[in-house]
């Protein structure tokens, strides 16, 4: 980690945006949360999240709100007990909305779609969860949840959250060996799975990896005990078929189960699930989240962020379950708040590349949450297939993920919301659990690409070295200065390197009180105050003794018209230190980008920022290399940029991509 300042400096006067997008007027009348939120939480932030801890139903109500007495590790409503399936679930049924739809889910075929009424998701929770029991998973337990996209992935999660068995869903895109190195690292006794799911219009087999990943598991000494294998495409399950000690059709031990489970009130800090990062700075770190805070940290900042109207919108957060948005905010946040959603199995482009928006016009979608990857293919392939479509029920619009670059803000904005709908760029970690910096949509005016300012009861501050907050018109580094009830307790396993990786930057020695929470993100505020993303601290680069941020840069790329995406690392320089280098996406309408693009785009750079930031060498590329959750894997192309052998690929969505770019890079410098 680089140990050199990034306060002040070029980091802080690089682009600037002027536009600002006030609140829809009818929105803002009738927001969820206002403005008054923001004075409550400053006068007396406990008290705040007592009151966001009612929207819950607790068996036993907490004693303390806030146990921060032995930092870093907080606990929130300790004494209390509470069982998280049952706020999310049961509650909404015994409330008479029994019928209301919990799940329009859509599976990648045309057609093949099912609608889960809450007491739906009752009945199969409950079998579920006599079905892991009947095999022999108990509370504390770990199971992991390796599957497609489809119901039953939500059916597996509620069900262990129910028995209380911390459940570890690992993205079913993922190989064999990253599944076998989760499974030893938490111990699952039971893995859920499926025999393959949908993908790009054909089955995409998993049941194999498992089988390939238990070889791998064993032959280090740890074993599961079972696989529930869901049956959702019906092919052949490899090689190694069907082992009778151990695996288990979900069909049989779900579909004979009892629909009766009386469930049982855990702990508030009994744990929910350990969910690993994405791996976009290093090895996947096994993230611990409990229960009272984090239902607490989610279901509230669903309702204040996305606005939720449970009895009329129609929310589709497109997030993976295999990625921490799935968790908060297409299973606890949402399911706690009653709300009827949209998930779906397959990519974007099957069967054609306006698959999204036929769905939003289907259901109506109002709230649509996505993350800036995604937006900017759908801008490299072009309007006119939104454009074909109604998307006029879209009311919200969400990003994360990533900094949104004000280009894609700006076509998101016009090309999806019509210019009427406002957007929440969420600015938060699987770490922290719950978004912690973005706007209220009825009360924020919105500026392309900033975060704008922290929640109601999150102390997140930009600060220097020392730990300062830094004035207005600055950058510096992300830190949240105090808990926050969704917070991660530690590393699964490793308290130390929870405690390095975190709290040791800003300990309480340096910066007085207990200690800051470090994120890794550089972050500027600008003139007004508002939050501005950077990029990794690690990715800073240091030219010629300027500090420069990547997301800069890649937005300054992104807003020249031939340009969709951009990814920009810094490469060791014998004369400058570090050289810019970038790695280029052209929109389609682009076609080869002429002979001149390079220059062109390199001279598109120094006048957007300045001669500094103009890059050393632009790529032209066909992919880039991005995790499972769509965030560019910035490290790999510094190897390539190095002319060095590419790290850990482990993590990426589509491992092929490192050919692609390495192949392209000799023609294109
Ligand atoms: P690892 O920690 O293993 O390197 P990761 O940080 O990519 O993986 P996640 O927890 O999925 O794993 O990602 C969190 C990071 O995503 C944040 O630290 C930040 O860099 C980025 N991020 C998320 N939302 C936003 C946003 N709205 N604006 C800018 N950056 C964002
Ligand atoms: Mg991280």
């Amino acid at each position: 980690m680089s140990t050199e300042s990034i306060e002040g400096g070029t980091l802080s006067n690089l682009s600037r945006e002027d536009r600002t997008f006030e609140p829809p007027a009818e929105l803002a009348a009738h927001a969820n949360v206002t403005a008054e939120a923001y004075d409550r939480a400053a006068s007396d932030r406990e008290a705040f999240w007592a009151a966001a801890a009612e929207r819950l139903d607790w068996a036993e109500k907490w004693d303390r709100v806030l146990d921060w007495d032995n930092p870093p590790f907080a606990k929130w409503f300790t004494g209390g007990k509470l069982n998280a399936t049952y706020n999310c679930v049961d509650r909404h049924v015994e409330a008479g909305r029994g019928d209301k739809v919990a799940l329009h889910w859509v599976g990648e075929p045309i057609e093949d779609k099912r609608t889960i009424t809450y007491a739906d998701l009752q009945r199969e929770v409950c079998q579920a969860a006599n079905a892991l029991t009947a095999l022999g998973v108990e509370a504390g337990d770990r199971v992991a949840i390796y599957m497609p996209m489809i119901p039953e992935t939500v059916v597996a999660m509620l069900a262990c959250a129910r028995i209380g068995a911390p459940h570890t869903v690992v993205f079913g895109g993922f190989s064999s060996d990253a599944l076998a190195s989760r499974l030893v690292d938490c111990q699952a006794k039971v893995v859920v799975t499926a025999d393959g799911g949908y993908r790009r219009g054909a089955p995409s087999a998993l049941k194999p990896a498992v089988d390939e990943a238990r070889a791998k598991t064993s032959s280090e000494g740890f074993d599961v005990e079972h696989v529930l294998v869901v049956r959702r495409t019906g092919q052949d399950l490899g090689e190694h078929g069907w082992d009778d000690a151990v695996d288990v059709w979900w069909h049989d031990a779900v579909g004979s189960a009892s629909t009766e489970h009386a469930w049982e009130p855990f702990d508030a800090e009994h744990p929910l699930y350990v969910m690993y990062t994405s791996g976009t700075t290093g090895k996947p770190k096994g993230i611990l989240h409990t229960t009272g805070g984090y239902l607490t940290g989610t279901s509230y900042t669903h309702h204040a962020v996305f606005d939720l109207k449970p009895d009329t919108d129609v929310y589709w957060c497109t997030a993976d379950v295999g990625w921490v948005t799935g968790h908060s905010y297409l299973v606890y946040g949402p399911l706690a708040n009653g709300a009827t959603q949209v998930m779906y199995e397959g990519t974007p482009d099957a069967p054609n590349k306006g698959r999204w928006w036929d769905i939003v016009a289907e259901y109506g979608v109002t709230i649509f949450y996505t993350a800036p990857t995604a937006i900017r293919t759908f801008m490299k392939q072009g309007r006119e297939i939104p454009d074909e479509r109604d998307l006029s029920s879209i009311r919200l619009l969400g990003s994360v993920g990533e900094s949104i670059n004000p280009e894609a803000y700006m076509w998101y904005r016009e090309v999806i919301g019509g210019e009427r709908c406002p957007i929440v760029d969420t600015w938060w970690q699987t770490e922290t659990g719950q978004i912690l910096i973005s706007p209220l949509p009825g009360v924020t005016a919105g500026k392309p690409g900033s975060a704008m300012r922290p929640l109601p009861g999150i102390e997140a501050d930009v600060v220097d070295e020392a730990g300062e907050s830094v004035p207005n018109g600055s950058g510096g580094y992300l830190v949240v200065k105090e808990p926050w009830p969704a917070m991660l307790r530690t590393i699964w396993g490793d308290d130390d390197r929870f405690k390095e990786t975190y709290w040791s930057r800003f300990p309480g020695s340096k910066v007085g009180g207990k200690g800051f929470y470090f994120a890794g993100d550089g972050a500027k505020r600008d003139e007004d105050g508002a939050i501005w993303l950077l990029g990794r601290v690690d990715d800073v680069m240091n030219v010629s003794g300027h500090r420069l941020s990547t997301t800069e840069i890649e937005s300054a790329l992104v807003s020249h018209p031939k340009v969709a995406e951009a990814a920009v690392v810094g490469a060791a320089d014998e004369t400058t230190g570090q050289a810019v280098c970038a790695f280029v996406i052209l929109r389609d309408s682009a076609g080869d980008g002429g002979e001149d693009i390079v220059e062109e785009l390199r001279r598109h750079v120094q006048k957007e920022i300045g001669a500094i930031a103009k890059p050393r060498q632009i790529m032209i590329v066909p992919e880039l290399p991005k995790t499972r959750s769509g965030k560019i894997m910035r490290r790999l192309l510094k190897d390539v940029a190095e002319h060095r052998e590419v790290g850990d690929v482990t993590t990426l969505a589509d491992s092929s991509v490192m050919n692609l770019i390495s192949q392209g890079i000799g023609s294109s410098n």
